[in-house]
């Protein structure tokens, strides 16, 4: 196996990402595999930032008038661009956000899935037309590009969210200024690349329809501020969003806010244990417990909890943490220290609550000592309090008992957070009722499968002080445009709505 530095660098060189990307007193970007600094990374000036907003703005009034079908060919070029690159860029996933390799192949493939909704999306932009009220009129609504989307992503999926808005914003004519994670610029700058090969085919290409910032929450803010922005989506903490949102109420732009997430599960007493087992084990350590949408509490029936909990504690015991690019690891590293600090006050928080431990400990400290391993932790909680009311972003998942369905959903719903859910149960009237208004209140409810591993063709969101946003599919591409509604007179005469009279006279 290459030495992580050596790997990435070649990946960057292949990938075309230009030396100018880089400055000695730059950035540093680091690979929490080792914890090393892969390259330092040329951060962006507010003014160079102010700059590039004002470039996509320009780039707005080309962009807009290229008829949509054509705006989905670039997005179909980038699809190819991005099946192309697939491995590479994969793999840079994983040496700079520390994602096993099928994850970090899995995230491109996201990429794709979503650049081909785009492009078939192109050919759908449709209003409808609406009966009236009037004789001889015809009332229907347009969709019309809406202007720059500012686009703020979060570490842990570095180029995925990316996609779900830019494949979106750019068949919906809007061009791009996107502000990635300062902890993953090293895939930012390779998907920039990737876009810049589809965009050198596509040809005539405006300048300015696709600008990326790169540094921390100071250049985001300067997005976030700018009145030629009218659509920012923000993905990141629910304490980002709370900056961000009231911000952009303050200017009336549009939020498409993706904030934290304390996702549920609940397993019920006719559950299939070792389906339900499986669903568990992959929405609470896959991705280190990195996903917005981890399991991280978990409501097991009285009636089947000494069934489930020692296969919970094997498995547990068992799972392989280490190195991402090895076979058979399934649990890679925590992005940094300040990750594994939240991790220990949390598991600290549930002990002193009465809380019992299984795993939760460093591994591979003497091999990585800059980086951050962690057994995922399994905690059984003897109530629904504590540090179990909050997102700590890191696999940990406190399991509770409950008696009656109504209690477990009510415990479901009883936190900040509004992401994802789950039930696992063979009973249909439950099922039903968990996805009933008097259910889950999550912008994702899901019956026997886990909370996390969405697929593109849904919207994606939640509720609460998961900000409300919603991205990738069903009819998020309406939160990109503006609607227009038209009323045309064919006639000869003026009749007013509501049987309203307003006689001028001859
Ligand atoms: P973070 O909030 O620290 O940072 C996210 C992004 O926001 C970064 O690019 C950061 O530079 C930027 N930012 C922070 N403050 C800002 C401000 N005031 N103005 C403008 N930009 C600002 O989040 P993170 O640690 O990178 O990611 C983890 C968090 O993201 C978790 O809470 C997770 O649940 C959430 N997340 C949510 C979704 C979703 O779709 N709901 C998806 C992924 C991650």
């Amino acid at each position: 196996m290459l030495p992580v530095r050596d790997d990435a660098l070649a990946i960057l060189n292949r990938l075309g990402v230009p030396d100018s990307a880089f400055s000695d007193k730059g950035l540093a970007a680091r690979s929490p595999i080792t914890g090393e600094v892969i390259a330092t990374v040329r951060e962006t000036a507010p003014e160079e930032a102010t700059a590039a907003v004002g470039r996509a703005h320009a780039a707005f009034s080309e962009w807009r008038k290229v008829p949509a079908p054509r705006r989905g060919e670039l997005v179909r070029l980038l699809g190819e661009e991005l099946r192309e690159s697939k491995d590479d860029l994969g793999r840079l996933v994983t040496l700079e956000a520390g994602k096993i390799i099928s994850e970090g192949l899995g995230e491109v493939q996201e990429m794709i899935d979503i650049c081909d909704y785009a492009v078939g999306l192109s050919r759908q932009l449709f209003g409808l037309t609406i009966a009236t009220e009037r004789p001889d009129h015809r009332m229907m609504e347009t969709w019309h590009p809406l202007g720059v989307c500012g686009v703020i992503s979060a570490f842990n999926f570095p180029v995925a969210v990316w996609s779900w808005n830019a494949a979106l914003a750019l068949v919906c004519g809007d061009p791009v200024v996107w502000k990635p994670s300062e902890k993953t610029t090293l895939t930012a700058l390779a998907t920039a690349a990737i876009f810049k090969r589809a965009a050198d085919r596509f040809g005539g290409v405006p300048d300015g329809l696709h600008e990326v910032l790169i540094g921390g929450r100071a250049v985001g803010e300067v997005l976030v501020e700018d009145r030629r922005v009218p659509v920012v989506s923000a993905t990141g903490s629910t304490a980002m969003g709370r900056q961000v949102g009231p911000k952009l109420a303050g200017r009336f732009a549009r939020a498409i806010l993706e904030l934290g997430g304390n996702n549920a599960a609940i397993v019920a007493p006719s559950a299939d244990l070792d389906l339900a087992l499986r669903g568990i084990a992959f929405a609470a350590m896959g991705t280190a417990g990195q996903r917005c949408t981890t399991l991280r509490r978990l409501f097991v029936h009285e009636s089947v909890y000494d069934a489930l909990l020692p296969k919970l504690r094997k498995a547990w015991s068992s799972v392989k943490v280490g190195d991402p690019r090895e076979p058979g690891v399934l649990v890679g590293p925590l992005i940094d220290k300040a990750a594994h600090d939240a991790m220990e006050r949390a598991l600290g928080e549930a002990r002193a609550a009465g809380g019992e431990i299984t795993g939760g400990v460093r591994e591979h400290a003497e091999a990585f000592p800059e980086a951050h391993y962690v057994a995922p932790a399994l905690v059984e909680m003897p109530a629904h309090a504590g540090p179990v009311l909050r997102e700590t972003f890191a696999p940990i998942l406190y399991v509770m008992r409950y008696s009656t369905f109504e209690e477990a959903v009510a415990m479901q719903n009883a936190v900040g957070a509004g992401l994802s859910s789950s039930l696992f149960t063979l009973d249909m009237r439950e099922a039903e009722r968990f996805i009933s208004v008097e259910g889950s209140d999550c912008g994702i409810a899901n019956v026997n499968i886990g909370p996390s591993g969405a697929e593109i063709g849904g919207a994606f969101g939640g509720e609460k002080e998961t900000g409300g946003g919603r991205e990738a599919g069903s009819d998020s591409w309406k939160a990109y445009m503006r609607r227009a509604t038209n009323t045309i007179n064919y006639g000869t005469t003026l009749p007013l709505a509501q049987g309203v009279t307003f006689d001028i006279g001859d």
